[in-house]
């Protein structure tokens, strides 16, 4: 039986390297074969100007991208949450992309109102929600876009 091959880029600092994991190893710890540390670290990982771009685009996992800022208290407010809907769900990408400071990066997703979560699958944004949640609703929701 042929199995799914999924993109997964690694979201540790200096590598960022794409794998390529058949997607029944993704409860199962996969490294990277770069670096060879854990792929899904049930933390969000931190964009930037230099991998945000290529993290959404070439992720086939599942990637939930928190827009924020750090004048923004809604959004501060939100980041324990954030970080423990990560934690519930190891086989989503959970990653931070801080829009003031990383404005180019930001750019192209038409972000108008902090915080937004935005949902992407293969490079293509399915959903976003906007406004700070719990996390029992950040996971809800995540676990609705299946
Ligand atoms: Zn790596």
């Amino acid at each position: 039986m042929s199995q799914s091959m999924l993109h997964l880029v690694c979201p540790h600092a200096g590598c960022h390297a794409t794998n390529r994991i058949p997607e029944n190893r993704l409860t199962q710890s996969p490294k990277c074969g770069r670096c060879q540390q854990a792929l899904l670290t049930a933390k969000p990982m931190v964009l930037n100007d230099l991998t945000t771009a290529k993290v959404i685009q070439k992720n086939d996992v599942l990637t939930i991208v928190d827009f924020w800022a750090i004048w923004c208290q809604p959004c501060l407010m939100m980041a324990p949450e954030f970080e423990q809907a990560a934690a519930q769900l190891p086989t989503v990408v959970f990653a931070k992309l801080q829009t003031d400071q990383m404005q180019e990066a930001a750019a192209p997703y038409n972000i108008r109102s902090l915080p937004t979560m935005v949902a992407f699958r293969g490079g293509n944004e399915i959903a976003r929600q906007s406004g700070a949640l719990p996390s029992s609703q950040i996971v809800r929701w995540v676990r609705s876009l299946g």
